[in-house]
């Protein structure tokens, strides 16, 4: 779905940085940023002690375009330098060039599952970082822990020229999407895909077909896409979650979710397909 440019991942840092990187710098969720008018950037260095900012983790990512690339975490409440600020990655999107944006995506899910997994689930004690995997492993019970990973179903649903747009009870207000919901363990993702929009709005559907998948930091699922053909049944609303649902057509479409997600892609496919992609 996004373009990884020329991105190749990695765990080994180089023995020594001696040429700049690119640094990925977070405090909790949030990315240290260059502001420019219209666009922002983030820093190129050799060390990020060229920022005097405190480090209190750093994890090697890999190599875009032959330029190394760190995430770094420094402390709650520091100050960014001058010139700079700390922004949410959904702030980011759109200002910062795509590859740096979708390694900043992979990096605050590194940084946090870092963050979260210092000691072993079952006994307790400190884990050591894997070398040859994104793993840890505990040193007294063996136990690997990998970054966590939520894989979340994504449906656009179709009848005739319609679509089916639902709105969730914790979207901005207006706002209307596709439905999405998590795949539960022992679930294969069309299954998924059948029981999220039976639960949700109570009809059948068919012809479920995969689309794409994208990575969603907020703050760690992967979203994996589908369409499929309305088969039967009316909307009936799971009130828990879903606050309204209907059907709609390309002429007249409630607000829609921002471009960076595959929602909106998905979307965007459907009315492509009629020859109506929504301009705004
Ligand atoms: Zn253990």
């Amino acid at each position: 779905m996004t373009s990884r440019g020329k991105f190749v991942s990695g765990i080994v840092p180089p023995e020594v940085q001696s040429d700049p990187a690119w640094w990925f710098v977070f405090q909790e969720s949030k990315l240290l940023v260059y502001q420019k008018s219209d666009s922002i950037t983030i820093p190129f260095l050799v060390k990020p002690d060229e920022l005097s900012l405190i480090i209190t983790s750093r994890n090697y990512l890999g190599h875009l375009n032959s330029r190394h690339c760190y995430a770094a975490e420094v402390a709650e409440g520091t100050s960014p330098p001058a010139g700079m600020a700390f922004e949410g990655l959904r702030q980011v999107y759109g200002r910062l060039e795509d590859d740096l944006f979708w390694i900043a995506a992979r990096a605050v899910q590194i940084i946090d599952w870092d963050r979260t997994h210092q000691f072993c689930g079952r006994c307790g004690v400190p884990l050591r970082p894997r070398t040859a995997e994104r793993a840890k492993e505990c040193p007294q019970c063996g136990l690997l822990h990998f970054p966590r990973l939520a894989p979340a179903i994504i449906v656009l649903v179709e009848r005739g020229n319609q679509l089916l747009l639902a709105r969730s009870r914790h979207f901005m207000p207006g706002m209307y999407s596709v439905l999405a919901g998590f795949v539960e363990p022992g679930e294969s993702l069309e299954e998924a895909v059948v029981r999220e929009v039976k639960e949700e709005v109570g009809i059948e559907i068919k012809d479920i077909k995969y689309f794409g998948s994208q990575p969603w930091p907020f703050p760690h699922s992967l979203m994996i896409g589908f369409t499929a053909t309305y088969a039967g049944g009316e909307i009936a609303l799971d009130d828990k979650e879903i606050e309204d649902a209907g059907w709609y057509t390309a002429e007249k479409l409630p607000r829609l979710p921002g471009r960076i997600s595959i929602a909106r892609k998905l979307i965007d496919g459907f009315l492509a397909k009629q020859g109506k992609l929504h301009e705004d």
